[in-house]
């Protein structure tokens, strides 16, 4: 089988590159190394079956010409950071909805599958927790330029969907929950590497606010496990939505507080406020946890990694000289 990775050289899509060599596939990854790189996929790249094209996922051509002989597509190429989305809102959208179209459309053409890398952020604010894959998304203003990724995340749902229903087009949608491990970077935001980082050099760590907003990490590892079992699936699962994360929920504070304690840090913890923290444009949500009862149904995923062991592989990748 022959899988076309968008976003192939950034952190998720590396891995996944990986994943699926290890499991015999030929695999292509497209990435405009935006945010991504060329050092994840230097083991990829050395192993046969591995290729890599540069382009931006809006050149409707180039996408084209890249999908004509694949059997699937893993979409993941998109902008991402909060520090990015909440700078750029436009581009954001622009890479984001009419990204997807280029893509999806141009994998229309033979109605070569695609799993579609949608978000947890389209959640928003909702109150509900945990969240399930039916209930109402809930995001803010348009005033406020982070929900731009959300808002052109759930507009690709949308549109993939309607093209599975209305043009038979295969789409299974993942709603990936915060996934961390090694080669995530900490530029954009993301908050794992960046405390571990600093945790690593002996600064302070940066919480911000009071630290009591949680979220759930899962590592990169159990997604691409997830990524790889809906691949094989297009037969009975195509129109369905996934979310993809670990359930186990941890106060902001407390991470720091384990970074410190796994690093063995002589760092102190320091709280920001967030108007410091983010240029405007930003909101914060305080809490984010998934139901994954539906992807443990169908596809028996269960995250395995624990936090310990994540945080260590960041802290070794932190400490690697191949580190930027
Ligand atoms: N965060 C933090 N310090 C940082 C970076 C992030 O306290 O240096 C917080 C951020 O406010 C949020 C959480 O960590 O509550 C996760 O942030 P990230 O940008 O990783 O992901 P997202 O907000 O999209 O879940």
């Amino acid at each position: 089988m022959r899988v076309l990775v968008t976003g192939g050289a950034g952190f998720i899509g590396s891995h996944l590159c990986d994943a699926l060599l290890d499991a015999g596939y030929e695999v292509t990854a497209l990435d405009d190394l935006s945010t991504g790189s060329l050092v994840n996929l230097t083991g990829a790249l050395a192993r046969p079956g591995c290729r890599f094209i540069q382009g931006d996922i809006r050149d409707t051509l180039r996408v084209e010409r890249a999908l004509e002989t694949f059997d699937a597509v893993v979409h993941l190429a998109a902008r991402i950071g909060l520090r990015i989305i909440v700078e750029s809102p436009f581009d954001t959208l622009d890479v984001n909805a009419r990204g997807t179209e280029s893509v999806v459309q141009a994998a229309l053409k033979k109605k070569t599958p695609v799993l579609i890398a949608s978000t947890s952020e389209v959640y928003g604010h909702s109150t509900k927790i945990p969240s399930s894959e039916n209930d109402p998304i809930c995001f803010g203003s348009p005033t406020i330029g982070r929900w731009s990724y959300a808002c052109a995340k759930a507009y690709d749902e949308f549109y993939s969907l309607a093209l599975q229903r209305e043009r038979g087009l295969p789409v299974v949608v993942v709603r990936l929950f915060n996934t961390v491990g090694a080669r995530q970077s900490g530029r954009y935001g993301m908050v794992v590497p960046r405390l571990t980082a600093q945790a690593v050099s002996g600064t302070p760590l940066t919480v911000y606010g009071d630290g009591t907003q949680s979220r759930c990490f899962c590592s990169v590892r159990d997604v691409t496990a997830a990524l790889m079992a809906l691949l094989l699936r297009f037969d009975d699962l195509s129109g369905e939505v996934f979310n993809i994360g670990n359930p186990v929920e941890l106060k902001i504070v407390d991470l720091a507080q384990k970074i410190v304690e796994r690093t063995a840090s002589k760092s102190t913890i320091e709280f920001v406020p967030f108007a410091s923290a983010y240029p405007a444009g930003f909101e914060e949500i305080m809490r984010r946890v998934p139901d994954i009862s539906k992807a443990r149904q169908a596809i028996s995923f269960e995250p395995n990694v624990p936090l310990e062991e994540i945080l260590d592989e960041v802290a070794a990748g932190i400490r690697s000289p191949a580190h930027r």
